[in-house]
């Protein structure tokens, strides 16, 4: 027998339906629930998600300068899914609907962003919006051929509404330079569009709220090759985590897209050091969209 939901539930359910409505995502399956699993499933019990996500990016090579939970039950190296069910380890990667892959012609993907924008509109979905100034969606060329994604908003994003304009920026503004690339060439995103408080790491529930917006914003540019900038980045772009060592330094395979891994600009800041191993995973983009480096770089 299937089990009756209580009213928070089914309001919450409702809500969360509602919402993937607003960005487009209307076919839904009920996946078969044994009852014994579901009887011991408690409703309202809290997700292991957020931990679990913590513990990775505590794991990864960028110390968080937050202080964050470690999950003991899951080893740090295991990839884990992001969802609610603990029994998916990771996430697999799925082909852009065909009705999408490479569907916007060049000359209308301006729209098609601005479309994106206009369903995010003044965003409360989660917390993020109490304390933003600005939404920061993205900028950049709607048809380019390589796409950076970044963490969330600084104070600097925060008041300019436009991502990577601070300290980072720049350092991002030198790397795309020593690609022999001009920054309005590229297309610029955030996993969270509103600014963290004190620039803490986006939560898992802020993250998953958010995100969809992103891949939209993916969907629409189809970059050749998408630059995952951190551990957050490459948490949500590839829905597993794992510690960024172990993403680095290779392609992957992304909705009909290449996606390579790097350090954040930030972590470059605070470690130099790290720059040339930065650098060969640019070059492994360069290759990808069959660039030579100019001389100086
Ligand atoms: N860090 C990010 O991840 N994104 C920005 O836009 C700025 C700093």
């Amino acid at each position: 027998m299937p089990r009756a939901l209580d009213s928070n539930t089914r309001d919450a359910l409702a809500e969360r339906l509602r919402f993937y409505r607003d960005l487009g995502l209307t076919d839904f399956y009920r996946r078969p629930v044994e009852v014994a699993s579901a009887a011991t499933h408690e409703v309202d019990a809290p997700s292991s998600e957020s931990v679990a996500v913590n513990a990775e990016l505590a794991a990864s090579n960028e110390s968080s300068t937050v202080p964050v939970a470690q999950d003991s039950a899951v080893p740090a190296d295991q990839p884990k899914f992001l969802g609610e069910d603990p029994t998916i380890k990771t996430r697999k990667i799925f082909s852009a609907p065909r009705e999408i892959a490479g569907a916007v012609p060049v000359e209308e993907r301006a729209a098609a962003l601005q479309a994106v924008r206009e369903d995010l509109g003044d965003c409360t979905r989660c917390a993020l919006h109490k304390g933003r100034n600005t939404i920061v969606f993205g900028v950049g060329n709607p048809a380019a051929r390589l796409m950076f994604v970044g963490e969330g908003p600084g104070a600097d994003e925060d008041a300019q509404g436009e991502p990577f304009v601070g300290r980072a920026g720049q350092l991002l503004n030198n790397m795309i330079a020593a690609m022999g690339l001009k920054r309005e060439e590229c297309y610029i995103a955030n996993v969270v569009k509103c600014r963290p408080p004190g620039n803490r790491t986006p939560e898992p529930d802020e993250a998953n709220t958010c995100s969809p917006f992103l891949f939209r914003q993916i969907d629409v540019v189809r970059p050749q090759v998408l630059v995952a900038l951190g551990a957050t980045a490459a948490t949500y772009l590839l829905g597993a985590r794992q510690p960024l060592a172990g993403l680095r330094g290779r392609v992957h395979a992304y909705r009909g897209m290449s996606l390579i891994v790097t350090y954040h600009p930030a972590f470059l800041l605070r470690d130099p050091r790290q720059k040339k191993e930065a650098w060969a995973d640019l070059q492994i983009a360069m290759k990808e969209l069959g660039l030579k480096a100019p001389a100086k770089a």
